[in-house]
């Protein structure tokens, strides 16, 4: 793998594309490139009763100004990991296959509350889909099982059925980088939720970040990124718990 030391990305999941000011904060930062970075949108799909037309303009608006990515929410627009009885790779199918439908054909996944399990991962794998839903770091809020993936940096994983899936972890919360910054290591994938743009302190939290972080790191696009991951080590499902 081309070394991505001295390399970074930065990501957003995009969880309230319908709120008007959300949005309209988002937008604007997709346009301006702070710091030079093409921020990935990753955008969660409509849930019942979500204004569909309103969010495939926005989404393509999305796609005008960035690589297209893909965030699911199992619960809703709030309940981001699968709860009760869901069927969480059908979810994700039927997501994707709704997308496509519409001409929109997002390459790059999230899953809302970094879950991942191997049907979901092997669903990903059939449509082509990059994954970005692994981290480096731990969640102090999730429980031991909880179906996650950790990994150290982008991984091909070998799937059960032998297909392949590019993984692209996150290393990074805004809070994190903004801790790390004087000690940074190797490769950034810093994460941030579009809310958090409409909080003063937390948009002006990233601006800062995203300065200091351009004088450590060159930006990448995530599409960029996976192109340099293409040959990164191969590992196999699920043994990809590395701490
Ligand atoms: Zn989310």
């Amino acid at each position: 793998m081309t070394s991505l030391e001295r390399y970074a990305v930065v990501s957003c999941h995009v969880e309230q594309p319908l709120d008007d000011a959300v949005w309209a904060a988002f937008e604007r930062l997709l346009e301006r490139r702070p710091a030079g970075f093409v921020v990935t949108p990753f955008l969660r799909p409509p849930a019942a009763g979500e204004d569909e037309e309103l969010w495939l303009e926005r989404a393509r608006r999305a796609a005008q100004l960035a690589p297209l990515g893909h965030h699911t929410h199992w619960g809703g627009p709030t309940q981001a990991r699968p709860a009760g009885a869901v069927d969480a790779a059908e979810v994700v199918r039927g997501e994707i296959e709704w997308l496509r439908a519409r001409d929109l054909a997002p390459r790059w996944f999230c899953g809302g509350g970094w879950y991942l399990d191997e049907p979901v991962a092997e669903t990903l794998a059939a449509f082509d889909y990059v994954d970005c839903s692994a981290t480096t770091f731990r969640q102090s809020y999730l429980d031991d099982a909880a179906p996650r993936l950790q990994l150290a940096g982008p991984r091909r994983v070998r799937l059960p059925s032998g297909a392949s899936m590019l993984e692209l972890p996150a290393t990074h919360s805004l809070g994190m980088l903004g801790r790390d910054l004087l000690r940074l290591h190797g490769f950034v994938h810093l994460h941030f939720h579009d809310w958090e743009l409409v909080d003063r302190r937390r948009a002006l939290a990233l601006h800062t970040v995203l300065r200091a972080l351009r004088l450590r790191r060159k930006p990448l696009t995530i599409d960029q990124l996976t192109d340099r991951a293409a040959n990164a080590p191969e590992i196999d499902w699920p043994r990809g718990l590395e701490t």
